[in-house]
């Protein structure tokens, strides 16, 4: 082994092939990382609880060959909303201090089945996903590797910024509208959300059922196949997730793009979007087109009403996803004394576990949900929903395709919206969409603005057509240099 080569900065595939080559051993990959986090986690803040549970190595300093299972030695970090058995998940909410669950999550049971170490310290997120920049963790905010006075993105805040800084060699998130593609755009990572009942949501603890799929954060879109080859498919603990057969993504990487036909949304290039952000898309397009691509702009005309659509389904659904935290069966449980304790118990468990955003979201839902105006919200907003989903379909009949910008702005000041909702809920506006018509969609590194901040290139596809969006994204990363970029912490 080059001693001079640190392994954490290196991919899956690269570390699986020093592995098949006994050049190094699982245990090498740890020290690497533990090095690396105990060097730069004091000021990126990506992990969460690192005082309580040590970063163990393993014991059985496996040289692979030793072992037949294919990932044998990889470690992989996981969000702190995916469930570990007997060990710490709590959605980064003071509601689920000290939750240990009983069961692994069907991803983390499939990747332990191809033999990858799953790293017992999580990453640090938005409490119960709620949010565009990792500040409404009850554990605090993580910070851009890139440039520390600013948010990763959110909610998988954590997942990217961890990915980007070396200190996970890649990671699992979820995105409901957004949450794994934006901080991967934020922190210059690949980030993808897969087809809505692609991934089992089996152990993910619900933000908005509907909406949420588990999702991959890697250094370049050949450990995106790989890791989806690993966590995609039917599983019968999730009736949503789909029963189809799950290809060899990394087939889908052959370099080849020549005929693909691409549509440009006129309806994501519009005043309001940073002048840089909007350059830089522009020449990624125009490199995709050297490349081979056929790219024509096409309309999503339902574009404008997805922010308030989600927003309402979101949180109805958020509101009763989390009527379970009622201090009887998990985590935080606050004693009340008087007449009526049981109540007063739960109000107080719920008054003081919660975080500001999430109660917001827990008020703006039941609202939504409430008697004499389910109709003129919920409802209304399930329709328009469709006529979402029928955009996409319309484009999707002639197009392969569709490329936008991940969001309309790089990675915005630690404090700059935190105190102004709506602001924060803007930023969501190009990811959204691709959640509530379910379908999936990647964000690639494809330039830095002027500051030194990473912007992200969305790719999206039909229903089941990962290969198309991976086959594109990396064609685009094998002719550039992005990808290969690394904060100077
Ligand atoms: N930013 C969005 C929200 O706050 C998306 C979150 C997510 O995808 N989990 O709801």
């Amino acid at each position: 082994m080059d001693r001079t080569e640190k392994l954490n900065t290196l991919t899956a595939n690269a570390l699986l092939d020093k592995l098949n080559q006994r050049e190094i051993s699982c245990d090498n990959i740890l020290s690497a990382l533990n090095e690396r986090i105990s060097q730069v986690d004091p000021k990126v803040k990506a992990y969460v609880r690192t005082g309580t549970v040590p970063f163990k190595t393993t014991d059985d300093l496996a040289l692979r060959g030793q072992s037949p299972l294919p990932l044998t030695g990889i470690p992989i970090s996981i969000k702190d909303n995916i469930c570990t058995e007997g060990n710490n998940t709590e959605c980064c909410s003071k509601i689920l201090e000290g939750f240990k669950p009983p069961y692994d999550a069907t991803v983390i049971s499939k990747l332990k089945k191809s033999g990858v170490h799953i790293f017992e310290t999580k990453l640090n997120m938005d409490e119960f996903a709620f949010g565009s920049s990792t500040e409404n963790s009850c554990f605090g905010a993580t910070h851009n590797p890139w440039d520390l006075e600013c948010v990763p993105g959110g909610s998988s805040g954590g997942s990217a910024a961890a990915v980007a800084a070396d200190e996970a060699i890649w990671a699992l998130g979820s995105d409901t509208g957004g949450s794994i593609r934006q901080p991967a755009s934020f922190c210059g990572v690949v980030g993808l959300k897969p087809t809505y009942g692609r991934v089992s949501r089996y152990g993910l603890i619900a933000f908005a059922s509907s909406l949420d799929q588990i999702g991959t954060l890697t250094k370049d879109v050949r450990d995106c196949a790989l890791l989806m080859n690993i966590i995609s498919g039917h599983d019968p603990y999730d009736s949503t997730s789909v029963d189809a057969p799950v290809p060899d993504y990394s087939q889908s990487l052959t370099g080849d793009i020549k005929g693909i036909k691409v549509g440009v949304p006129k309806e994501y290039f519009v005043k309001g979007m940073d002048a840089e952000v909007k350059t830089i898309v522009e020449e990624a397009i125009k490199k995709l087109e050297t490349l081979g691509v056929r790219q024509s702009q096409v309309s999503l005309p339902h574009t404008e009403y997805a922010v308030p659509v989600y927003y309402i389904l979101a949180t109805a659904e958020a509101s009763s996803n989390l009527a379970r935290f009622d201090g009887v069966q998990y985590g935080l449980r606050k004693k009340s004394g008087g007449d009526n304790a049981m109540i007063g118990m739960y109000k107080k468990t719920r008054g003081e576990g919660f975080g500001e955003e999430t109660k917001r979201r827990i008020l703006l839902g039941t609202f939504a949900l409430s008697h004499g105006y389910y109709d003129a919200y919920y409802l209304r907003a399930l329709k328009v929903r469709t006529l979402i989903k029928q955009d996409f379909d319309r484009v999707f009949a002639d197009f392969d395709c569709i490329v936008t910008p991940t969001s309309p702005t790089p990675a915005f000041k630690i404090g700059e919206r935190a105190q102004d909702p709506l602001s924060m809920y803007l930023s969501d506006i190009y990811t959204i969409s691709v959640n509530l018509a379910g379908i999936p969609a990647i964000s690639i590194p494809c330039g830095f603005t002027k500051k030194g901040l990473p912007v992200g290139l969305q790719i999206l596809a039909r229903p089941f057509s990962e290969e198309a969006i991976l086959r594109v994204a990396h064609a685009y990363e094998q002719a550039t240099e992005w990808h290969k970029m690394r904060p100077n912490l």
